[in-house]
């Protein structure tokens, strides 16, 4: 197992699923971890639990506080860019308002934080950054994500980009594509069709695996891609999704 001593890792999204799971799983490799969240009580809580996790409340879709925040905090050697929200529905079901809160709250916030965070990556040559995709992306259709997956794909489209235009420079980014995996959103998602058992069952169905996702699992990758045994990856986005899209 990899060590991450020594590294500094900011995490958005960080009090709840995925995010949380690697805000955990790299303060347990020894990073240093910021663990920001809209929901600030919940990353202090997360915070007094873990060593090596400090907390800060942070809207990723407020941009002066994002800037405000990344500015105050000495270079980040890794940035785990894992904010989101699904719009369950097609493209007839799709309005303005769901395009605009898929792309700003996916995409454009990502866009934001990676902004503020690559100068001091590269200023000390150094950086990996870890954005949260989802398998449902230009990786694979699925049925009502239209502006999900336009947004998720958006996200692989950056992580090339970064990519590319900092390989020379000491930055990799790379995606994580994950299938379905537990957290609360899933939970809220599976009450809200109004049959839970059978909105779980259906879920599950889609995973050849038979079962979701644990957001451990998906931490692993974020670790892997975080330290230097992934010195040689950048530019990719990394499927762990129970072979859904096999
Ligand atoms: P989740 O959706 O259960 O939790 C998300 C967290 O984001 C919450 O703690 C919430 O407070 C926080 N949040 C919401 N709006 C925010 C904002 N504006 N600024 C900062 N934080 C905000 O966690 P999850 O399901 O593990 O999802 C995390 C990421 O993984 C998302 O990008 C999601 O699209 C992606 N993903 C999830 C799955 C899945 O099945 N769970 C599958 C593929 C991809």
């Amino acid at each position: 197992e990899q060590t991450l001593a020594g590294k500094t890792a900011f995490v958005t999204a960080a009090a709840n699923g995925i995010g949380r799971a690697s805000a955990e799983a790299l303060a347990a490799r020894g990073a240093a971890v910021v663990a920001t969240d809209i929901d600030g009580a919940a990353v202090e809580t997360l915070a007094a639990q873990v060593d090596g996790i400090s907390a800060q409340r942070l809207d990723v879709l407020d941009a002066d506080a994002v800037d405000a925040l990344i500015t105050s905090l000495p270079p980040l050697q890794i940035l785990v860019n894992c904010a989101g929200w699904v719009h369950d529905g097609t493209i007839l079901d799709c309005d303005d308002d769901a395009w605009d809160r898929s792309f700003d709250l996916n995409a454009k916030a990502l866009f934001r934080v990676t902004k503020a965070a690559l100068p001091g990556m590269l200023e000390q040559g150094n950086g990996s950054i870890v954005n949260i995709a989802s398998i449902v992306s230009s990786e694979k259709g699925a049925p009502r994500r239209f502006a999900y997956g336009a947004s998720k794909a958006a996200i692989i489209g950056m992580t090339k980009a970064i990519a590319a235009d900092y390989v020379t420079a000491g930055i990799r980014c790379n995606a994580i594509c994950p299938g379905t995996v537990q957290s609360p959103s899933l939970e809220d998602r599976l009450k809200a069709t109004g049959d839970f058992d059978k909105a779980l069952a259906a879920f599950k169905d889609r995973q050849p695996m038979g079962r979701l996702g644990k957001p451990e699992e998906i931490a692993e990758m974020v670790c892997y891609l975080a330290g230097d045994l992934s010195a040689f990856t950048t530019g990719q986005a990394f499927a762990v999704d129970g072979g859904w899209s096999i």
